[in-house]
């Protein structure tokens, strides 16, 4: 594919927001394992806008080392975006994205790629033991899981991340998904093909921070939702026939008891229940309404999901620097970035 006509076997996809002091000893585990394995590999490292001296350290480690490869995006873009573009530049026949903080444990790729042999094109590795997280995490995580299978058609397998194998004709796949809105786990899962699963105890981070808040999983959990289901978009039909029907019911019940007995005044407390549920009731579904169409309007707006500012990697040499055309890596024209590199 683009910018490389080598035959790698493996890429490693590692998307890294201040990872700064994991990186020696992720590339020190990694290698070691990839060079175990004697593949043909690369690593690319995708730098989501750190603000820390990530890229410095990873431009260092991409001259000792030329199998590791810097997407540098433009800004933070988020870790399902700084994934798809470190989908978009590998360019092996299979492809593990891994997180930078040693929670995946590099070592398992052996695994992985045993499996992918046997003729699977999508293995992924899934938690045993959610180790070092709050119990507040794992039940809201199992909630989560929980109410998006029920929620969606495809399933998605529980307790695992976006560590993972997948061969070149699942990536090759999700390429073709043109959506701004990038919940991995569902993407993954929506392709389809031969799929296993091998188990893993997952470690705590090595060093620094987790980056997701509960304010940020609860806006991933959103996505995930509304991205793999219309459910809460369909549910107003039928919550509305339902208020409609009790309505009638009790419409008929109040006029046959004023033909009966007269018109009574008090009725404040009934009015105000009624106009408050009723209220609640039209506000949370124009927020979930809301909701798609927000996500409609992003995706019509058909902005690119990302922008590269520098690439490290084409040839090992030098440093090559290419700013990419918009609509992300997607279309790219490499017939001018071709020219590009023999100007410089
Ligand atoms: N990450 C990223 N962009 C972000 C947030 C995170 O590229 O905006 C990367 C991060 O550097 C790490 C991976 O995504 O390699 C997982 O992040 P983290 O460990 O914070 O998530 P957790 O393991 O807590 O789910
Ligand atoms: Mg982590």
């Amino acid at each position: 594919m683009l910018l490389n006509n080598d035959n790698v076997e493996l890429s490693v996809i590692v998307p890294m927001y201040n990872e700064e002091p994991n990186i020696d000893y992720l590339f020190e585990r990694l290698v070691s394992t990839l060079d175990r394995l004697k593949l043909k590999y690369e690593i690319v490292c995708v730098n989501d806008g750190s603000k820390d001296n990530t890229l410095k350290y990873l431009i260092e480690h991409h001259l000792r080392n030329p199998a590791i490869k810097v997407v540098n995006l433009s800004r933070n873009f988020g870790k399902e975006i700084a994934l798809t573009a470190g989908l978009d530049y590998a360019t092996g026949s299979a492809i593990v994205p891994i997180d930078a903080d040693l929670q995946d444990p590099p070592e398992l790729i052996e695994e992985l790629v045993a499996k992918w042999r046997e003729g699977y094109d999508v293995v992924y590795a899934t938690r045993r033991l959610r180790q070092g997280e709050s119990w507040l995490k794992r039940l809201t995580a199992n909630g989560f899981y929980q109410v998006i299978s029920q929620m969606s058609p495809v399933s998605i397998p529980r307790n695992t991340g976006d560590f993972r194998l997948l061969d070149r004709c699942v990536v090759d796949a999700l390429k073709q998904l043109p959506e701004r809105n990038r919940f991995m786990k569902g993407l993954f899962a929506w392709v389809g093909f031969n799929q296993t699963s091998i188990l893993y105890d997952r470690p705590q981070r090595y060093k620094g921070v987790t980056k997701w808040n509960y304010w940020r999983l609860w806006n991933f959990a959103i996505d995930g939702i509304t991205s793999f289901s219309l459910l809460p978009l369909k549910v107003w039909s039928y919550v509305g026939l339902t208020i409609s029907v009790l309505s009638f019911l009790y419409a008929s019940f109040l006029l046959v008891r004023t033909l009966i007995l007269g018109i009574d005044v008090p009725g404040y407390a009934s009015l105000m229940v009624a106009l408050l549920f009723l209220g609640g009731v039209q506000l949370l579904s124009l927020g979930i309404i809301g909701e798609y169409l927000g996500r409609v309007y992003e995706e019509v707006k058909g902005r690119p999901l990302y922008l590269v500012k520098e690439y490290y990697g084409s040839t090992p040499e030098s440093m090559n620097t290419y700013v990419l055309p918009q609509r992300g890596a997607r279309n790219l024209d490499v017939d001018a970035m071709m020219r590009k590199s023999s100007e410089t």
